[in-house]
């Protein structure tokens, strides 16, 4: 059984329990509860029939004045015709390319940000944290035996290395396959049967889940065995551990993401392997004896300086009041990081950059934030809580878009249910764009999960997450996935969101 107790604690706010085992976050697990739902803290008196009617017709109390309604609209139709987030994520993506934390594409990627939110007239900070520095190096695997074997041929597994992933000697291993499916079958080998071998976890994502729009949900049922499984494949004896993809794709394209390894647990090397050739080995380590030549030859560098691009869009009432508009900076490197997450960095930089266009200083200061190493850590995130704890009660509320840039259907927040009754106004002009419902989540964004924990209000757009893990952490992830209205949709929805927090009485 594994505990969190196992997990380096360093690594232990992007892991999450689920099913009592720990889970590598990767993006964060929302588990959505309707604003309506009778299970959440309800308010002390429920609201009237009148109050309900008030709220649907769009009238009631608002926190902000018709004025400030008319510039949200402004601000969304502005979003909505804008090229900004598109063309800022083309450069991202195309020109800079893949930021693994530690990369030089990553530093490229810091300075650029920076000079983008300076070319508007924003207050530029970077603020410095020490992030991982794992780089990918040869990553192959063939099978050398199996049953029905044509003699002297080898058959091709592909795979890639997990992040953050040891090494196999250079000249690689060979040893058996043995295949289970989930952590029981696990459990019900007979002592020795891993010792020495190649443990594989072939535990399906669930396509059908993900295309009702659960996604996340998807994700999560496959996550567990990308995080624990070389920790459990180390304490069965295993000499390395494959895990299968933890995403829908199905074009033979592998899914990497993060592991963890444990104190006092042998750290052996880890791969992801195809869906396709996790059936095969499945199919075949089932017939008889299977073995596989793999090598991997990752690197852990030394810990890296790098920054969060801090950049503020100073407040004309209250500047020293701060309302958080994120993404992540950083990417994996099979692809380009367009949907995981260049386009959550540029849908935050477009808010500024709208605000700029529309001439709009609210009353409180609209700070983006880029933040670093949210897939191998969050530690840019850590640093922010460690160098803000004096000024955190000045957080107004954060945003994080941090789940593609598919179509938006509204807001996620993390609050209490009365701030989904006030958000409604917000709401309503976002329904012309189809993102008007509000969702009460215990979780809106990996990054912003520290701000969230310390209660400042957080939020994230509800975004389609049906096609995302087809994507996600793969050689695919690249700018040709970003529709253009769908991700003004998701800018209209930061930036609309930014300002009616930010300008609020
Ligand atoms: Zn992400």
């Amino acid at each position: 059984m594994l505990t969190s107790g196992m997990i380096s604690p360093q690594k232990c706010c992007r892991f999450i329990a689920i099913a009592g085992v720990m889970v590598s976050a990767g993006t964060p697990m929302i588990r959505a509860q309707s604003d309506k739902t009778p299970g959440q803290a309800a308010p002390a008196a429920p609201p009237s029939i009148l109050d309900r009617l008030h709220a649907m017709i769009g009238g009631g109390k608002s926190a902000w004045s018709d004025e400030q309604l008319r510039t949200m609209e402004r601000l969304r139709d502005k979003a909505m015709e804008s090229d900004y987030a598109y063309e800022e994520l083309r450069h991202l993506t195309d020109n800079i390319g893949p930021r693994l934390s530690g990369s030089p594409q990553a530093q490229k990627a810091v300075d650029w940000v920076a000079d983008e939110m300076r070319k508007l007239g924003a207050e530029v900070t970077l603020e410095k944290a020490k992030v991982p520095h794992w780089v990918r190096g040869v990553e192959t695997a063939e099978l050398t035996a199996w049953p029905g074997q044509a003699e002297g041929t080898k058959q091709k597994i592909v795979l890639t290395a997990l992040g953050g992933s040891v090494g196999t000697p250079a000249e690689g291993i060979t040893a058996e396959v043995v295949t289970v499916d989930n952590w029981k079958e696990l459990r019900s080998l007979p002592a020795g049967a891993v010792k020495g071998k190649i443990l594989l976890f072939n535990h399906p994502f669930d396509k059908e889940l993900a295309a009702t729009g659960h996604g996340l949900d998807a994700y999560g049922g496959s996550v567990v065995y990308r995080g624990a499984g070389p920790i459990a494949g180390a304490n069965a004896g295993a000499v390395a551990v494959l895990v299968r993809s933890a995403g829908g794709g199905d074009y033979r394209s592998p899914h990497t993401g993060a592991t963890a390894y444990a104190p006092g647990v042998t750290k052996i090397a880890a791969a992801a392997v195809t869906a396709e050739d996790a059936e095969l080995l499945s199919t075949l380590s089932h017939e008889g004896k299977v073995t596989m030549h793999l090598t991997l030859t990752p690197q852990t560098l030394p810990d890296a300086d790098s920054y969060n691009v801090i950049a503020d869009w100073k407040g004309t009432a209250h500047p020293e009041q701060v309302v958080v508009v994120s993404g992540h900076l950083d990417s994996w490197d099979l692809g380009t990081g367009a949907i995981d997450d260049g386009a959550g960095v540029t849908v935050s930089m477009a808010a500024l950059e709208l605000m700029k266009e529309l001439g709009i200083r609210p009353k409180r200061t609209v700070r983006m934030i880029a933040w670093m190493s949210e897939e191998e850590g969050s530690e840019g995130a850590a640093q922010y809580m460690k160098d803000h704890t004096t000024d955190l009660a000045n957080h107004a509320g954060a945003i994080e878009s941090d789940l593609g840039a598919d179509h938006p259907t509204g807001i996620y927040y993390a609050g209490k249910p009365e701030l989904g009754q006030k958000l409604r106004p917000v709401a309503q002009v976002l329904e012309k764009i189809g993102a008007g419902s509000l969702v009460n989540a215990p979780e809106t964004g990996e990054d912003i999960s520290g701000l969230t924990d310390k209660g400042v209000p957080s939020f994230a757009p509800i975004q389609d997450s049906r096609f995302y893990f087809n994507y996600h952490h793969t050689a695919a992830d690249t700018f040709d996935k970003i529709d253009k209205k769908q991700l003004n949709e998701n800018a209209a929805i930061m930036t609309v969101l930014a300002y009616a927090l930010a300008d609020e009485p």
